[in-house]
């Protein structure tokens, strides 16, 4: 029988991008309540201010499955864990690993001891907000780290994103042994983007060697990135402003930003023309057939074909 008041208790606690600045209040509660802080010797020094009589048990980065180990068998010995990760705990960090590491030991929520993650600001937020407003339109993150993931998969995701026209924040581009897929993510670029494109390389964002360099699709494999970098690649609408890197929100689809009227054909507060019901009409109106209209648009010809039979159906009621 678990008796409560030696329950363990184990918080995946996600710290930010490095200064205490950044990381949230219940962090800070977490790790000042556990009585056991685990995780990389880098991390534990970013939250050296807060450790008072806690254990702290250091690891390199290749023991992450003996850490979420330790964590898990510590916490069901009834002490309160803190295992700490940079930016989130859940982007590319400790928690899916733990939360396996936890299921395979018989763990679960109802009846295990319980588990807090306390999310943390992630890289791309963090590295983002140094160098402007690059995310203000649909992004996505990949890890360029093969340490775990096939390169087909990473390179059938690097092309979709680049095809699709998001913004991309990539983690883990290099590392000592790893040089080469940032190289092959910019050969995948290319492919579908303007050598001009913007590219922000961000290293240890809010820590005391922060880096930050504004370069080119182009010029990527000519720049320092490095295991603590992050890459912000900008969309097609991407540009540099005095020193920042913005993505258009879409404001001007729709108004004259100057006098903040809508410009022709647009209606504040409703969907734009070319919108889902806008487009729709078009569509139906056109007389072209799906397999056109699946060229045109980009999109799968079974999608149009259920799009218009679905029109043709509610033109019938
Ligand atoms: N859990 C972390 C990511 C861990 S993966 C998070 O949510 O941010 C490690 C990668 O994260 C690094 O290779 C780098 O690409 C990125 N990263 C983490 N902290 C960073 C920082 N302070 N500055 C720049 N990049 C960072």
């Amino acid at each position: 029988m678990t008796d409560s008041s030696t329950r363990g208790k184990l918080f995946l606690v996600g710290i930010g991008p490095g200064g205490e600045a950044h990381m949230t209040a219940r962090a800070r509660e977490a790790i000042a309540t556990a009585d056991t802080l685990i995780g990389h010797a880098t991390y534990l020094r970013l939250v050296a201010d807060l450790v008072t009589d806690q254990e702290v048990v250091r690891s390199s980065m290749t023991e992450e499955l003996d850490r979420a180990v330790m964590a898990v068998e510590l916490a069901q010995a009834g002490r309160t864990v803190a295992l700490i990760s940079s930016g989130d705990s859940g982007v590319y960090g400790m928690a899916g690993l733990t939360y396996e590491v936890l299921f395979q030991s018989g763990w679960t929520p109802e009846t295990g001891f319980p588990v807090e993650m306390v999310p943390g600001v992630t890289a791309l937020a963090s590295c983002a907000a140094l160098v402007g407003a690059p995310l203000s339109h649909d992004f996505c993150a990949i890890s360029l780290s093969d340490l775990l993931t096939p390169w087909p998969v990473i390179a059938r995701r690097l092309n979709a994103a680049a095809a699709a026209d998001f913004v991309v924040a990539l983690y883990n581009p290099k590392s000592g042994r790893r040089a080469r897929q940032i190289v092959e993510a910019q050969r995948l670029f290319l492919c579908h983007r303007h050598p001009e494109t913007p590219v922000a390389l961000v290293q240890s964002a809010y820590r005391p060697r922060q880096r930050l360099e504004l370069t080119t699709l182009a010029e990527l494999d000519r720049r320092e990135v490095s295991m603590l970098t992050t890459v912000l690649i900008g969309n097609s609408q991407t540009r540099i402003e005095h020193g920042l890197l913005i993505t258009p929100r879409g404001y001007t689809n729709k108004y004259d930003l100057r006098g903040r009227t809508t410009v022709d054909g647009e209606r504040g507060g409703h969907s734009l023309s070319s919108g889902l019901d806008g487009w729709l009409a078009t569509i139906r109106a056109g007389g072209e057939s799906a397999a056109e209209l699946a060229q045109r648009y980009g999109l799968p010809e079974d999608y149009i074909a259920a799009v218009l039979a679905c029109a043709d159906a509610a033109i019938e009621d």
